[in-house]
């Protein structure tokens, strides 16, 4: 049996690492770093970024990200790459995902600098590419994760608590996802079974949200970085990120891309409409009261969704929900990777009655 496990080159967690970016670069590469930032974040940490690069005479090249992570961009950047020799991405998701993109066209090596720990993309081999307009374009599967992965707990913990707060809902599906991966013997998309090393991560990725999470968010309500915030930028960021990508994805982030359906989830980030979609699996999996009531009472209090007004959802018809579930159940999805035949009709269900489980929930607990 071929088992697989993928990884970022490195990863490097420490307070105020865009300081110290020039010295993590000589790792990569020595003609020139290609460094690609988000207008915002550049707005508020440029001399940060740049300090030591100036301070070493390290040489850099600058450029703002234009916003959406298109084909267009991407080739804008891979023809101004000029003698730099490894990219260097610094802000969200699409930014640090057209860093991928520029290195791999570009044959560089990619350095990836999140400033917020929303998604589990960062580690990840691949990019999303979007049209100019916004509309998902097509995914670019990558031959390589990045050389390394660079998070400055300090600056990630004053980016907005609900940043943080998508990020564990995206970092909670992994381990049900993982396991309903492994129970149907799953192949991931690194071409192999999941390994025992990356359960054990999706797994430790469950016990460390539920340890720290809540202390976590509180923290970063007031900007305030402690060894909470610091064990959920790691589970956010590393633990779901290897275990999502070497164990693979099931129901959850299935239904989050079938709910896409309904526009008024799309103001909605990732992480918390993959929060609604892991709520939907557990029914499905009929999972055991205790651990539903358990969990319920943990998205309440770290704020992700745990009804449909929480993910933008007033009115839906059961003829939506069945669109849903058809989505979510598409050949090109994950919903195969469930252990048992999932049909769209019990898509439908299941996210109807996670709805109506949160008022039984709610009944005496607050
Ligand atoms: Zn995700």
């Amino acid at each position: 049996m071929r088992t697989v496990l993928c990884s970022p080159g490195s990863y490097i967690q420490q307070e105020g690492a865009i300081s110290q970016l020039a010295g993590e670069y000589a790792h990569a590469g020595s003609t020139g770093a290609y460094i690609l930032v988000d207008p915002t974040i550049d707005s508020l940490y440029h001399d940060s970024i740049v300090s030591s690069f100036d301070s070493g005479q390290v040489p850099y090249t600058l450029a703002v990200f234009g916003g959406e992570c298109s084909d267009a961009e991407i080739q804008k950047h891979v023809a101004l790459l000029a003698d730099t020799d490894a990219v260097i991405g610094i802000g969200g998701g699409k930014t640090l995902d057209c860093a991928k993109a520029v290195g791999y066209y570009g044959k560089r090596p990619a350095i990836i600098v999140p400033t917020a720990a929303s998604s589990d993309a960062p580690c990840s081999r691949l990019s999303v590419v979007y049209t100019d307009g916004g509309q998902f374009d097509h995914y670019l599967p990558l031959p390589e994760n990045p050389r390394m992965v660079l998070m400055d707990t300090e600056l990630i913990s004053k980016a907005p608590v609900r940043f943080l707060t998508a990020g564990i809902g995206d970092a909670f599906a992994t381990y049900y996802e993982a396991a309903a991966c492994v129970q149907s013997s799953a192949i991931t998309m690194t071409g192999g079974h999941a390994t025992n090393a990356a359960f054990a991560l999706a797994t430790l990725c469950h016990d460390s949200l539920l340890a720290d999470g809540v202390k976590a968010v509180s923290a970063v309500k007031l900007g305030l970085r402690t060894k909470a915030v610091e064990n959920i930028i790691e589970t956010n960021t590393l633990l779901s990120g290897l275990g999502f990508e070497s164990c693979g994805l099931a129901a959850a982030h299935s239904i989050h891309d079938g709910l896409t359906a309904i526009p008024e989830t799309h103001s909605y980030l990732h992480g918390e409409k993959v929060a609604y979609g892991t709520l939907a699996q557990m029914i499905m999996e009929d999972r055991p009261l205790e651990e539903l009531a358990e969990v319920y009472h943990f998205f309440r209090a770290v704020g992700l969704p745990t009804n449909f007004a929480g993910i933008g959802i007033h009115d839906v018809t059961d003829e939506q929900l069945l669109h849903v579930g058809e989505l979510a159940c598409s050949p090109q999805d994950t919903m195969a990777n469930m252990p048992f035949e999932v049909t769209p009709a019990d898509v439908a269900n299941a996210l109807r009655a996670a709805d109506a489980l949160d008022k039984e929930f709610s009944v005496g607990s607050h």
